[in-house]
């Protein structure tokens, strides 16, 4: 009698539904939601809850009501839109912080405003000391054209200046800081740069473009590894309070790997990094022979990409073209990577496993290294390869001849685009390639129609790096003040549904991480982004006005809004 009793106990606990046991009660739970998933097969939800890091449920407010226990934190949403965890698929993480740090010259409307900018810093600066900055662009200028070393000469007689023009791509330095670096009108260029000249004068104007930059460059006090932390952990806050719960940093060396691990070992910084470092070179050597770092500090960081350049930028006119520029037929741009370090390299990555991402602006550019990866891919086949999809990616991808567009597909080549890119270059493109060559310039509905993923980032601290302006790029391809012009093609803007994919479960993809995030679907990791409005109904230009009100990483409130 005593043991049948037992045993009808031990069936009758067997029989309760698991959800009401206490081990099933999530940590939060997520109510009142506009939940839009990214997942095609449930694509809108009300409730989300977590458990430790990952998603157990994702459904209806009532179905969510189980999942509440007595240790839960039920978070109220009031009907705040939901967004799987926002990625930047390309950005320079240090450069953002450094950004916050050194003079800011985002957003001067002229050279007399750049100038008094300018002027304030070197009246601060000790006799001597270097004065640095970034994020100047001249397109809104009147006229649009660069700086000179002249111009700055008038407010820096003294004190050494170089400033990077917005896209990084270009630089002006003024006589202090030319001096230093012994750049006469008889310094030849160096490879896959150029010192720009006075057309009458012959002497070097200031301007330095792509890999010139480094001569003078080389000259400036590197920054205290002190600096280079803060500047990583100013990046990362800014990052996280726009919504970013991952940031895929396109490039850099071992000594920001060093700077990661020790912020993530001391709980300091909570956004995940997938890393790349530059190559061909020592740096890329040696992550070839050390091979990867996959999902350290809960998933938070991987290295396992390397970054080549392999050409400047369009605005100035560094961008690699097969036809010269319309506006200056003197030039078609130039590589910035040699073939055969390159071809050495790109077969050893395929070997050992190594992702392969490369900078590529020009058509020119763009076909060079679509020839590269494929020559790579026949020389080693999948085989002979440690992982036998390779997911190289093209960085910017952004003027591409429309008979290179099915090669991506057909290579199983990744696009990675920043919309933002097409809203700011729009502007002077045309006059640089002409109305014909933007057919196949920042196509991202012929790529996505090409069969590829297509994942967005900013290329901050290129673009403000900001999570809403790139949205509304992708959907609306006009200015933020509605402009578009000729040439703009604005069928090759993108839904909203499709945006949504662009900046989470495509660059998950990108990153080999699609089953583990990129989604909110049961048993992923939770990262979400909790916005003021809905981005997939309201007009485009709200879009701009949308603030982040709440960022989940790895099931961690790590920002609130007021
Ligand atoms: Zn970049």
């Amino acid at each position: 009698m005593k043991l049948l009793l037992i045993i009808t106990t031990v069936l009758f606990l067997a029989l309760i539904p698991a959800p009401q046991r206490t081990q099933s009660a999530a940590d939060i739970v997520f109510k009142n939601g506009n939940v839009y998933t990214a997942n095609d097969k449930a694509p809108k939800a009300q409730a989300v809850a977590v458990k430790d890091d990952k998603i157990v449920f994702a459904g209806t407010n009532a179905a969510a009501q189980k999942y509440v226990g007595p240790n839960t934190r039920v978070v109220d949403l009031k009907g705040s839109t939901v967004l799987p965890g926002f990625t930047d698929s390309h950005q320079h993480l240090s450069g953002v912080g450094q950004r916050e740090m050194t003079l800011n010259l985002e957003g001067t409307t002229s050279l007399e405003d750049f100038l008094a900018k300018v002027k304030a810093r070197v009246d601060q600066a000790k006799p001597g000391e270097w004065v640095t900055g970034r994020g100047w662009i001249e397109t809104h200028w009147q006229p649009p054209v660069f700086p000179t070393r002249w111009d700055l000469d008038k407010v820096s007689p003294n004190n050494p200046v170089i400033l990077g023009r917005a896209d990084g791509h270009g630089s002006v330095a003024n006589s202090a800081a030319l001096k230093l670096a012994n750049i006469t009108k008889d310094t030849i260029n160096p490879f896959g740069g150029e010192i720009s000249k006075d057309k009458q004068s012959g002497e070097p104007n200031g301007m330095l473009l792509d890999s010139a930059q480094g001569m003078v460059r080389v000259k400036v006090p590197p920054a205290s590894s002190d600096d280079a932390e803060r500047a990583v952990v100013l990046g990362v806050k800014r990052d996280i309070e726009l919504g970013w719960t991952q940031i895929q940093d396109a490039g850099g060396t071992y000594a920001d790997v060093e700077i990661f691990k020790k912020l993530y070992a001391a709980g300091t910084i909570k956004l995940r990094i997938y890393k790349a470092v530059y190559g061909p070179g020592p740096t890329a050597t040696r992550l070839l022979d050390e091979g990867p770092t996959t999902g350290a500090y809960g998933n938070r960081f991987t290295l396992r990409t390397i970054k080549v350049v392999s050409d400047g930028a369009l605005g100035s006119r560094g961008a690699a073209l097969n036809e010269p520029y319309s506006d200056a037929p003197d030039t078609s741009g130039f590589l910035t990577v040699k073939e055969e370090p390159l071809r050495v390299m790109l077969a050893e990555a395929l070997r050992t496993g190594i992702q392969v991402e490369t900078h590529a602006i020009g058509d020119r550019a763009n076909r060079f290294v679509l020839d590269e990866y494929e020559a790579a891919f026949k020389a080693v086949p999948s085989s002979e390869r440690k992982i036998a999809d390779p997911r190289w990616r093209i960085e910017h991808a952004q003027i591409v001849n429309p008979a290179d567009i099915p090669r991506f597909a057909k290579l199983g080549v990744i696009p990675s685009m920043q919309p933002s890119h097409a809203i700011g270059d729009l502007f002077f493109a045309p006059s640089r390639l002409g109305i014909k060559r933007l057919q196949g310039a920042y196509a991202w509905e012929s790529f996505i129609k090409s069969g590829v993923v297509v994942p967005g980032g900013s290329d901050a601290p290129v673009e403000r790096g900001e999570p809403m302006i790139e949205f509304y790029a992708a959907v609306a391809r006009k200015d933020p003040k509605g402009f578009s012009g000729e040439g703009w093609h604005p069928e090759e803007a993108v839904t909203r549904a499709q945006a949504l994919k662009m900046f989470t479960i495509w660059p998950a993809y990108a990153a080999f991480e699609e089953k583990l995030r990129g989604t909110i679907e049961v048993g992923k990791l939770a990262d979400l982004t909790i916005l003021s409005a809905d981005i997939m109904t309201i007009p485009a230009p709200e879009i701009l006005k949308t603030r982040c009100v709440m960022t989940v990483i790895n099931g961690e409130i790590v920002f609130e809004g007021s």
